[in-house]
Order: structure tokens, then sequence, then C-alpha cells
């Protein structure tokens, strides 16, 4: 029998929706898939050089659990000059994507019987890992358009077990960038409440149409003795798969993370280490970007393709790679006792008809979200949300004449 912490974990999440399109794909059908969190464009050349050089310099063996000194000053100075904060390599820690940066803090700083707000729609391991760490998710919710949370509801739902608030701005789903107030807002309640801040800032590259991205640190400089700042190169340079990421901490917290990560992964993988390394020294932010200006182009065809449906506004889509559309309009008029009634129907007959995969927003606790990625190549984009709107306009029809 497995441990019970096991039946406590959200399904497969995002890996769910890669299924459906690999097994619709298996039977022959091309699918444009618009459900992947990640841009599909080749990686920077310095890193591939990087892990070349390290594989024939013969780069082989374990490394500090929390990573080669020298990575973690060189990201410690790109902290710095991010954020105009300073941080050194002792506030840094380096880990296996930024997922592992978050089960480190969970497990760091919660205590069975803990609570944790998470403001949602939200990834779903956030509280997948907050259960693993034998705490309880309290959810806010955060409503369209903007997504922004309100401050109120924050508050009212501290309360005497509360240990820790994550946020992610830009934010996966939504694409929401909070504003300094509300920042600031959020670190008056956690320095006033004692609360850890989990800011997952991942996505923190990618904020387009003059929105701009600020770390909740330099938003409130006084929570930075209580805020884990994680962060991961798996989407700024498109490498999801070498998994490297870090965080920013205090020093308990990077000490916790020096032991927690040898009893389990010991290092972050050591040729993704030398290959980021690599990039940071020789980088020229050509490639960075690149990125961005594909991706503003991609969210600007995207954005006009969407402007064409008829009952679902256009998404705000300020930051993150996601436009995620809130269907509870069209749903609410489609005839009741039809096929589609929620949004994973809609985005299973998506698949099944228009031949695109998306991610219902029931993944991320909202009943009336879709996510539809423009990290996808853009002649492939422009196809899907083409045939997205397509089929989404004609559904009312399509139900009623079933
Ligand atoms: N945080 C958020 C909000 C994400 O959307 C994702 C991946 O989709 C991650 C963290 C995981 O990042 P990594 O691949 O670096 O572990």
């Amino acid at each position: 029998m497995l441990a019970q912490r096991i039946s406590l974990l959200s399904g497969p999440g995002t890996a769910a929706a890669r299924e459906a399109v690999a097994a619709a794909a298996a039977t022959g059908r091309h699918i444009i898939d618009l459900a992947a969190g990640e841009v599909i464009i080749e990686p920077p050349l310095s890193v591939c050089e990087g892990a070349i050089a390290a594989i024939k310099a013969g780069t082989n063996r374990y490394t500090d659990s929390i990573g080669l000194p020298p990575l973690r000053k060189a990201i410690a100075e790109k902290l710095s000059a991010e954020t105009g904060i300073a941080w050194d390599t002792e506030d840094i820690v380096v880990t296996a994507g930024a997922k592992q940066g978050l089960l480190d803090a969970a497990l760091a700083v919660l205590n069975p019987g803990d609570e944790v707000i998470i403001i949602r729609p939200c990834w779903p391991t956030f509280s997948s890992q907050v259960l693993l760490a034998g705490a309880k998710p309290v959810f806010v919710d955060a409503r369209p358009p903007t997504y922004i949370p309100d401050i109120e509801a924050i508050r009212a739902a501290v309360a005497p077990h509360t240990q820790a608030i994550i946020i992610n701005s830009p934010n996966n789903p939504t694409g929401a960038v909070y504003d300094r107030a509300t920042l600031q807002a959020i670190g008056d309640l956690a320095v006033n409440h004692h609360l850890w801040i989990v800011s997952d800032e991942c996505y923190s590259s990618f904020v387009f149409a003059g929105a701009r991205h600020e770390s909740i640190v330099m938003a409130h400089p006084g929570v930075r003795s209580r805020t884990i700042l994680v962060n991961a190169f798996s989407k700024e340079l498109a490498i999801t798969g070498w998994r490297l990421g870090y965080f920013a901490a205090p020093r308990e917290i990077v000490s916790a993370a020096k032991t927690l990560q040898s009893h389990t992964t010991s290092n972050a993988n050591v040729i993704a280490q030398h290959a980021i390394l690599h990039h940071l020294q020789v980088g020229d932010g050509r490639f960075e970007r690149e990125m961005h200006q594909r991706l503003s182009q991609a969210r600007n065809t995207g954005l006009l393709i969407l402007s064409g449906l008829q009952h679902v506004a256009t998404p705000g889509a300020e930051g993150s790679f996601f436009l995620y559309l809130d269907l509870s309009r069209l749903i609410s008029i489609l005839p009741a006792g039809g096929p589609l009634r929620s949004t994973d129907d809609i985005a299973r007959f998506l698949l099944a008809e228009a031949g695109v995969a998306s991610i219902a927003g029931n993944t991320f606790g909202d009943l009336n979200g879709l996510r539809l990625s423009f990290g996808a190549p853009p002649d492939l984009l422009e196809l899907g949300l083409k045939r997205v709107v397509e089929t989404l306009n004609n559904l009312k029809k399509k139900q009623t004449a079933a």
C-alpha cells in the first residue's frame, strides 16, 4: 500500500495535457500544441557550448549541494543587476529547476498544521508541495479581468496557523503582473503577521506592452528577511529539460536547503550548472532580446486573432506567455443539457474537433479558464488560434444542432 501523502497530490497537473497531446498525435493526427508551458525555440548557443566544454573537460563529479560557488556568484550578480538590491553568493541556492526551489522552501518553513495562502488560479504544484510538507493550502481567488488578488480577501484568509503566502507574478496561468501597490500590501500583511513569502518569479523576463515586473523585495524592501525568491533558467533560456533553477533567501533557508538537497538530489546536474555559468559569463543578451521580440509579436498576433471571439473577452496577457480566456459567459449561453458544460469539456472538444491542445482552468483551480500558450512556433500559433476562435464561435450553433 502506498503512503498517504501520494493521495494528497493533485493529478499530473499540466503533464496531463502533454500526455493528451502525445496520445492524439500517436493516432497520426497533426495536433497544434498550445498547451505547453515552454517556449519552442532553440536555446542560446552559449548554453550549449558551455555544456559541451564541460563534458569535454571531463566534468563528472558531485558539486556542493547548493551549487558551484562561481555559479552562485554569477546568479547573485545577475539578480543584483535585475533588482537593484545587492545579493551575494551566500544568499543563493542552485536547484534542479524552480520546482525544487519551491519544494525546498515548503520543507524548510512548514510544519504539519500550518496554513499557506495561495492565490488561485494557480500552478498546481504549489498546493501539492504544501500538502507534501504536511501543511494546508488556503486559496484566495483572483478574479477576471485582471486576476490581481484583492488584498482584503488575502487579509481575510490570514489565520493563527498561517505560516506563508505563495505569490507568482508574472502569473501562470493568468498572465497577471502584480502592480507595486498590491506587492506592497502583501508585503505589509506578511510583516504584520510574521509570514514567509515564497515569490515564484520564473516568468520575470516575460512582460509585455509596457508592463514592468517588480520583485516583491523591490516593491517592499522590508520583506527581504522573510522572502524566498524563486526563479529558474527553464523558461528564460528555453531549457525546461535541463533542470536548472535557483532561489535567493535568508541564510537560515540557504543552510536548510544545503542539508535538504544533500539528502535528496545531492546537486543540480553539473553539466547544466557549467552551461549556465558559461552563458552568464559570455552571453550578450541577444538571445533574450530576440526571444522577447518573438513573443511580443506572437502576443500581438494572438490578441488580434482572439479579438474575433464572440462571447469571450480578449485577455490581458501582460506577463508570462499565456493567453488566459475567461469562458464563463460562453458557458452560460450554451444549451443546458448539452454535451459541453465545462472548460474541461471544451478543452477536450478543441483537441478532438480543431486539433488544438489547450489547458482547462480546472487544472489551476478555476472552473472558467482556458490557457493557451503563445510560446508555440509562430505559424502554428496563428493557425491554432484561428481554429480556436472558429470553434468557440460556433460552439453554441453546433450544440443546438446536436
Ligand atoms: N513555477 C511556475 C509558476 C511554473 O509555471 C513552472 C513550470 O511550468 C515552474 C515553477 C517550474 O519551473 P522549473 O521547470 O524551472 O522547475
